[in-house]
């Protein structure tokens, strides 16, 4: 196995999009539900003879996970879980964070925040500035919660947004759990929130909060659009809450053509298997972004691959590096090992073929390791240097909002539903 190329191995990395850790200790069962995005079939009545730790994701774990607990490579899940509830949580929890060699952290909130550290811990725990991402469908769902009128709806949810949004980052999507992606690049009149607001809170008093309407989606959307933060979009691979064949980032195509003048970048997350689809996308929409969190760490020794793959037709400045690590504080340092590996195996490929030169190399490392998403999310970035996305506001009236503040520091928040969600 070739060493990683030096450069690769020392850049610190932008993890632009996880979640939190869990802060309780866990049991195989709950290991196993959290490994990969299916169930923990051998102790919830699955197929008999099935476990997560025989695929890839758990060789991989299995591999380099034990030696930062002071461990052999491969020991068995039992003698593993063993050593990690003898550490406790907490030590656990610092040292795969440290280990991961991060440079910052982007933290979605919107998912399960009592169970998970906050942005905040999440960035103490790894020694790193740690920023929010908050979730647009959880702040429609708390509005609801809360009572609110169809005719108030909108102005609600843009009140709450504004708010929750200072100090964050970007905004996230998480359309394709709920409706997918075909989603119209029209903007929502205000009558048709209305319209569509009406059934929903009228059921929401009867049953569980979840949205999954399409024009409200849209309309969370173009409202995310509006206060110029970037936005992420859930894309393709997830747990089986999804209807994978809907998530194809294609269907976004009208959508991105609408953003597109608006200069807001729109950042497709995981991707897989439609990674090559979103190499176009990326390469074709100069807002556009790509990473391959989730699936770098779920394909284990394929990362390569997928990473040679991803990167085919995505032009290097728009290739950014994301974990979507959650819960289990051992994915943030398997998506970073993984990724680096992978791009060290790309970059070495095409130095031993001459195709570019290890200036180049460095370069590319740094553009997709960091600074990518230094740029695209404004963080650890001159005021100076910073891009002006922001300014370029339309004036229709589902365009009010202002531009968005400076990017602070961690500032504490969450959320999410189990098993796992994007
Ligand atoms: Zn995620």
């Amino acid at each position: 196995m070739p060493d990683l190329l030096p450069f690769v191995a020392e850049q610190p990395l932008v993890d632009h999009h996880c979640h939190g850790v869990l802060r309780a200790e866990l049991n195989v069962v709950g290991f196993e539900a959290l490994l990969s995005e299916g169930l923990a079939y051998n102790t919830t009545g699955g197929p008999a003879g099935v476990t997560p730790f025989d695929s890839l994701v758990g060789f991989a774990f299995r591999r380099w996970c034990p030696p930062v607990l002071g461990m052999e490579p491969h020991a068995t899940p039992a003698d593993y879980l063993r050593r990690r509830a003898g550490l406790g949580a907490g030590e656990v929890n610092q040292r795969f964070l440290k280990d991961a060699g991060l440079a910052a952290l982007c933290v979605d909130s919107g998912f399960q925040p009592d169970s998970l550290l906050s942005p905040a811990e999440m960035g103490e725990a790894a020694g790193v500035p740690a920023h929010e991402i908050i979730r647009l469908e959880q702040i429609a769902e708390a509005t609801a919660a809360g009572g609110v009128s169809a005719a108030d709806f909108a102005g609600a949810v843009r009140a709450a947004l504004a708010e929750q949004a200072r100090g964050a980052v970007a905004v996230k999507s998480i359309a394709a759990y709920r409706v997918g992606l075909e989603l119209s690049g029209e903007p929502p009149t205000e009558a048709e929130v209305a319209a569509a607001a009406g059934p929903w809170l009228a059921s929401v008093s009867e049953g569980p909060i979840r949205l999954a309407d399409e024009t409200l989606h849209r309309f969370l959307i173009w409202c995310g659009v509006d206060l110029g933060l970037p936005i992420q979009f859930h894309v393709g691979y997830g747990d089986r809450d999804i209807d994978l064949h809907r998530c194809n980032p294609l269907l976004l195509t009208g959508l991105l053509r609408a953003i597109e003048p608006l200069g807001v970048p729109v950042v497709l997350l995981h991707n897989y298997p439609y990674h090559r689809e979103a190499g176009y996308l990326a390469q074709v929409f100069p807002h556009v972004y790509v990473d391959a969190g989730l699936a770098t760490h779920n394909v284990g020794s394929r990362a390569s691959a997928l990473i040679a793959e991803a990167l085919e037709l995505t032009h290097f400045g728009k290739f950014l590096y994301s974990s979507d690590a959650f819960g289990l504080p051992e994915l943030y340092y398997l998506g970073a090992l993984l990724f680096r590996r992978a791009l060290s195996d790309f970059l070495r490929a095409g130095l031993d073929g001459g195709e570019w030169t290890e200036h180049d190399a460095e370069r590319v490392t740094r553009m997709t390791g960091a600074e990518n998403a230094r740029r695209v999310y404004r963080i650890g970035v001159l005021p100076s240097a910073r891009p002006h996305h922001a300014d370029h506001h339309h004036t229709s009236p589902h365009h009010t909002s202002p531009s968005p503040s400076a990017p602070s520091p961690a500032c504490p928040f969450h959320g999410l539903p189990p098993p796992r969600l994007p």
